[in-house]
């Protein structure tokens, strides 16, 4: 049994819900589970319609209409048969949004987060599991809201293990094992999951990647694949840099190291649930799918291989020194942790001095404000904002030289693996 995510750069026009059947005529197992996401750029798209319905804006129709054509177009270019019941289903989803932002929203805006941009998902696995059946795949859709169950962490929901393990044994084994010859295909969502209660929850953006590993874990499957638009993991964001590698091969580890510092080719929390049963995930190009993409495994041996980069932007250096010129030692370091806890801050990259600690973390205002309240009193602090922070895992002297050439260097700190480096932001 294994598990394929197909993200939403994957569904995002009638041609690539094409290329999917195509991939899975060719690559599917007798026994499948197919998690996808919202279609193209639709949660972007509804995060505006729930801004606009919350601000009372007057754009709140148009964008939503923007949302049901998108998806109509889609539809039309799938499915000539303007009969076919892809249109009663998707009706009923479009009105079923509609309705739900007829009446004002509850104060609660990120529990009517997860309200409204779930339907991107709903409506995605409707339209791409009707046309694999319309192909005359064994394709059973499933709604995943009464696999995975979370508790009330809106937007960023916490999984319930023991009853997601019973409800996604108790309804995808049967359909799973039953006894035809031809690939049995469970498709649902990504990204959601619900409450005891029945509310709809998400679990984080670009979630789906977590979706498919919390199935694989309970299924143990042998496989979980991530079909993406990149040929595999790359050693640099192909957006930033013109001349990238594939990296063939890497470790559970190193892969958490890489998406701790900001790599984005798979969701950060994915790793641990097929770590912990030994399941290796693939990251293959649904471009070009007979090539092997990278796997991901207990296996280090090629983990140094090559210099791997990432970039964070928009990040802040600030820098706190103790008013009294006391030492910067446990005392101090324990007060400013709390505090960095309490304002809910990340900690990009840290250095400490006789006298001063400094960190590189996400600009965020708010967070910021709330940090500089609770220590203010007690050190005096300084920042620098407009920075990038260059993450080189494996490094090199000449890949360090290329990338610092022409920046101007704020702060760096190199440990055996991994070197860091904040830099002004390039204007
Ligand atoms: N559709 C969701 C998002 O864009 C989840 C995902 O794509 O993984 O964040
Ligand atoms: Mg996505």
């Amino acid at each position: 049994m294994k598990v394929f995510k197909f993200g939403g750069a994957s569904v995002k026009d009638a041609s690539a819900v094409k290329n999917i059947a195509s991939i899975l005529r060719n690559y599917a197992p007798k026994q499948l589970v197919v998690v996808v996401s919202a279609m193209g750029k639709t949660t972007n798209a509804l995060e505006k319609v729930l801004h606009a319905w919350f601000n009372n804006d007057e754009n709140l129709q148009q964008l939503l209409n923007d949302v049901i054509t998108y998806h109509q177009q889609v539809i039309a270019d799938l499915f000539p048969d303007k009969n076919h019941l892809v249109y009663f289903k998707t009706d009923l989803l479009f009105g079923e949004l509609e309705g739900h932002l007829c009446t004002p929203p509850t104060p609660n805006f990120d529990f009517e987060y997860d309200q409204v941009v779930s339907f991107g998902e709903l409506i995605s696995t409707t339209i791409v599991s009707e046309y694999l059946v319309s192909q005359g795949f064994n394709c059973q859709w499933f709604d995943v809201r009464n696999l995975i169950r979370t508790d009330d962490t809106w937007r960023d929901a916490g999984v319930d293990w023991v009853v997601t393990t019973e409800q996604v044994t108790k309804a995808l084994t049967p359909f799973l094992n039953s006894n035809s010859p031809e690939t049995h295909i469970a498709l649902t969502q990504g990204f959601i999951g619900a409450t005891g209660s029945g509310h709809t929850t998400t679990l984080g953006r670009e979630g789906s990647d977590y979706s498919a590993a919390i199935l694989s874990h309970v299924l143990n499957a042998t496989e979980m694949t991530v079909w993406k638009d990149v040929p595999g993991v790359l050693n640099a964001d192909p957006k930033f840099f013109q001349n990238t590698t594939l990296i063939n091969h890497i470790s559970y580890r190193e892969a958490i190291e890489l998406t701790y510092y900001g790599a984005s080719v798979i969701h950060p929390k994915t790793i641990k649930p097929l770590q912990n049963k030994s399941i290796p995930l693939k990251v293959r190009s649904f471009v070009s799918p007979a090539s092997p993409g990278t796997t991901i495994s207990a296996a280090t041996s090629e983990d140094d291989a090559i210099p791997s980069i990432i970039l964070k932007s928009n990040q802040v250096l600030l820098s706190f020194s103790p008013r009294d010129f006391s030492f910067i030692a446990e005392e101090n370091l324990s007060q400013i942790f709390s505090a960095l806890a309490a304002s809910g801050i990340r900690v990009n990259m840290m250095q400490v001095s006789a006298i001063s600690f400094s960190i590189c973390m996400d600009e965020n205002e708010r967070k910021m404000e709330k940090l500089t309240a609770l220590l203010g009193e007690k050190f005096a602090y300084r920042y620098n904002t407009g920075l990038q922070l260059i993450t080189v895992r494996h490094y090199d002297q000449l890949t360090i030289s290329r990338l610092l050439d022409g920046r101007q260097l704020i702060v760096e700190q190199r440990s055996r693996s991994t070197a860091q480096f904040a830099v002004l932001e390039k204007s």
